[in-house]
Parts: C-alpha cells; sequence; structure tokens
C-alpha cells in the first residue's frame, strides 16, 4: 500500500541521477535495505542540504509507492560523523564496511543487531578515526555483522566433526574450525588467530583486540571463505 513512514537509517551509497536528483542506498533501522530517490537533492538550496552522503545517520521520511524506490520527502541528522570524514584511513574503513553491509545484508527484512553494530562502527571510526587504519577493530566488525547475518564461524568445535580438542585449521566449506583429522579441508589457523576471532565476537566493539598482521591476514581469510561459501558473497579485503 503506498504510504509515508519514518525511520532512521545510514547513507552506505549515494548516486548523481539525472540533473538534479540523487539515488541513495540506504541500511535502515527498522525496513533492512532501502533505495531511495532525493529529487532536487544536487541543487544548491535543497532542503536536504549535505546530508545524503555516505556514512550520515539520519532521521528519514520516505514515502512509499509503487516503483522499486522509495521518495525520500523528509531528512534530519542523527550523526554526521564529521570527523570520520576528514580522516582518509576512517573514511576507507567505513566505505569497506558499507559495503559488507551491501553485499550481506540485501533485503528489506529488519536487522536491528546489524544496524546497530554498523551504527557503533562508525561512531567508533568517528570518535577514534585513527582506528581505521588498525585491522583488529575492521575484522571485528565483519565477524559480528557476519553473527548478526546468521553466517558466524564455528569456532568452539571442529565444524566437521565436532571434536573440541586439536583445533589447528579452519575451512570455509565446513564453515568453521577443523581438528587434525579433518584438517585437509581447510588451511592452518594458528592459536593467536583462532583466540583472536573468539575475543573478537565476545568483546564490545570499541575493544576490540589489536590484530598483528599475520593474525589479521589468516582472520580475513577464515572469515572470506565462510562467507564466500554460507553467504555465496564475495569481499574485499577487511583493512
Ligand atoms: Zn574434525
Amino acid at each position: 500500500m503506498p504510504g509515508s513512514f519514518k525511520t532512521e537509517a545510514v547513507v552506505l551509497r549515494s548516486i548523481r541521477y539525472g540533473e538534479a536528483d540523487r539515488v541513495v542506498h540506504l541500511y535502515s533501522a527498522t525496513r533492512g535495505r532501502i533505495g531511495a530517490i532525493a529529487k532536487g537533492s544536487r541543487r544548491p538550496k535543497s532542503r536536504f542540504g549535505g546530508r545524503l552522503e555516505p556514512f550520515f545517520r539520519l532521521n528519514l521520511v520516505l514515502y512509499e509507492g509503487r516503483g522499486d524506490l522509495f521518495t525520500v520527502t523528509g531528512a534530519s541528522t542523527v550523526e554526521g560523523h564529521g570527523r570520520l570524514r576528514s580522516h582518509g584511513a576512517a573514511l576507507g574503513a567505513a566505505a569497506r564496511a558499507s559495503d559488507t553491509v551491501l553485499r550481506l545484508l540485501d533485503s528489506g527484512e529488519p536487522n536491528r543487531a546489524a544496524y546497530n553494530l554498523l551504527c557503533s562502527y562508525l561512531g567508533l571510526l568517528d570518535s577514534d578515526p585513527a582506528a581505521g587504519g588498525a585491522p583488529g577493530a575492521a575484522l571485528a566488525f565483519r565477524l559480528k555483522l557476519a553473527l548478526a547475518a546468521g553466517f558466524s564461524p564455528e569456532l568452539a568445535n571442529c565444524a566437521s566433526c565436532g571434536e573440541a580438542e586439536h583445533l589447528a585449521a579452519f575451512s570455509g566449506a565446513a564453515g568453521g574450525v577443523v581438528c587434525a583429522s579433518c584438517e585437509g579441508e581447510g588451511f592452518p589457523l594458528s592459536e593467536e588467530t583462532h583466540r583472536f576471532m573468539v575475543d573478537a565476537l565476545m568483546r564490545p566493539l570499541s575493544g576490540a583486540p589489536v590484530a598483528e598482521r599475520p593474525v589479521a591476514a589468516q582472520a580475513d581469510r577464515a572469515i572470506t571463505e565462510t562467507l564466500e561459501h554460507h553467504a555465496h558473497v564475495r569481499l574485499r579485503a577487511a583493512a
């Protein structure tokens, strides 16, 4: 049924459209992924100002017509993330996070945990832009997002046979850590990387564990291969 509704949302991508319009890809608190057109938003005196840009967190009024795209009829800023925007490493991290959300959460089903996580990560990058250069927080975000989307890797027991000991490898196909007998399916996973992934899932994002390069590379591969096999998405490197 056509009509208007309000929701909070984060702008993931903003594309120029026609002479003066903009199409925005949004991740919303109450309707999951949304595509919307903001008519006249590129005119100098547009009532939307500059806030329909990536990484703005907004209160929106949207009109749902018969087409695929909603129409933005009102927008006010919840968080502009101005510090994030002026820091290269933080901008890069926010862009990779948005890209991951675009690929992993493409339905109109609301996922409040994923929305809150995205807001937390953008807030973290804004309050501490240097965190954008730290792979620990970026990988923790991706792991927690995988969990929120229902694709968290198995880290407690062998994902193939259930064995709880000698977990020295990781298999994306099996969807988690694998034991010495099932190792043939995976790649070697160090104890440090295993511990990093468990800690990253347990701790709040702002207290994400530090990941040195070899650990970060293994964790990135483990998450990426899990999502390739089980969510059928290909992601760019997390950090
Ligand atoms: Zn096993």
